[in-house]
């Protein structure tokens, strides 16, 4: 049996392995795709480090790990009909289930049988991986390979920024991982006028002020209410873009919203918190959870985006490792000391 790399979560503890594993079959209704891009996501650092979300998530072991892909078609199944061999594809990570009520409703982006590679089946960091046609998406434009890997987070982003109105308004970001640097892009392409950023790490901060956000902030060294009120002539903040899952980043975000305004969260508090609710219908907040990627128009648009050249994430991807060196990748990441990283097998 032919064999390939992968990186494995093998043990119920922190770590992975370069292993040695039968290349996967498509079913009937998959592609194979050699992978020739990969990048790591916060999710993958997760269960790397086995921290209590992964303890409690991942129920198969051994799995692949990894859901960030650019990948050739090298098979396809025997009922594919529209995507060829050699095609270039990304891939939603979100395998809805097509059945269940969310599904039926327009809704798959969180069906309720959702599967997600690299999480509950075999992921993509390995030199072959199998997708799902329906999840497979076919790059038509030119797009390099590196983008083409990193499509799935930045869907996050133009998921978020789109949520509401964003032309000519005043936006705070909260975290400037790669998703919130990415929203900056995106912000910026759609006409926001001020975009405030907010994040600890000096690394990404100065990342997101190169990326064109007009303030930058931190909050180990600035009080983030008194300078967004001070920054929007006490007004506060039109829309605010919440990528941190940083408790006191979402309350000082809710503060300087402006009345009426719209506060989008993708990101996720690793444990309940109280937030004051009488503030939110006092001051008519529109709060709105953000989740994966509309199946599919996300998608067109982020193809759009990045083929349109109206944003360039070069600045975003900041390391390239050899999947063998996916360790390295890891303990940068757990630095923060990064932007996007991206493995090749
Ligand atoms: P990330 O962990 O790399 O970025 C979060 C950033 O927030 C980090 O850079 C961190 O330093 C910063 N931060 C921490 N405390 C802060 C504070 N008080 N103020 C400002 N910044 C602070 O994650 P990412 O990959 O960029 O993703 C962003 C968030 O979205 C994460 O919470 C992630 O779990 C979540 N996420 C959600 C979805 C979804 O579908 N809802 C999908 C992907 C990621
Ligand atoms: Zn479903």
């Amino acid at each position: 049996m032919a064999t390939m790399k992968a990186v494995v979560k093998t043990k119920s503890e922190p770590g992975a392995e370069l292993l040695d594993v039968p290349i996967p079959t498509p079913g009937p209704n998959e592609v194979l795709v050699k992978v020739l891009a990969t990048s790591i996501c916060g999710t993958d650092l997760h269960i790397y480090q086995w921290n209590e979300w992964a303890q409690k998530r991942i129920k198969k072991i051994p799995q692949i790990m990894g859901h960030e892909l650019c990948g050739q078609v090298v098979d396809v199944g025997a009922n594919v009909k529209h995507i060829k061999k050699d095609s270039i594809i990304s891939a939603e990570t979100h395998i809805a289930c097509g059945y269940c009520y969310l599904c039926r409703i327009g809704l798959a982006h969180i069906c309720e049988n959702v599967r997600i590679f690299g999480v509950d089946i075999d992921g993509v960091f390995a030199e072959y991986a199998v997708v799902p046609a329906s999840n497979a998406w076919v790059i038509e434009e030119r797009i390099p390979n590196d983008y083409v890997s990193v499509m799935e987070p930045l869907g996050n982003a133009i998921h978020t920024v789109l949520g509401g109105e964003i032309a000519g308004n005043t936006v705070l970001i909260t975290g400037c991982g790669p998703i919130g640097l990415m929203s900056i892009l995106v912000c910026k392409a759609c006409g926001a006028t001020k975009i405030i950023a907010t994040e600890v790490n000096e690394y990404r901060l100065h990342l997101a002020k190169k990326l064109g956000a007009d303030i930058v902030l931190n909050p180990k060294q600035n009080k983030i209410v008194d300078s967004v009120l001070e920054y929007t002539n006490g007004k506060g903040v039109d829309v605010v873009l919440e990528m941190s899952g940083n408790q006191s980043a979402i309350n000082e975000g809710l503060k300087v919203l402006r009345p009426g305004g719209r506060y989008s969260i993708l990101g996720i508090p690793e444990k309940p918190f109280r937030i004051d609710l009488a503030d939110v219908v006092f001051k008519y907040f529109t709060i709105q959870g953000i989740n994966g990627r509309l199946m599919f128009s996300t998608w067109y648009k982020t193809t759009r985006f990045i083929a349109s050249g109206r944003i360039d994430l070069e600045p975003i991807i900041t390391h390239r490792f050899r999947l063998e060196e996916f360790k390295k990748g890891m303990e940068l990441m757990e630095t923060g000391n990064c932007g996007k990283i991206l493995l090749y097998p």
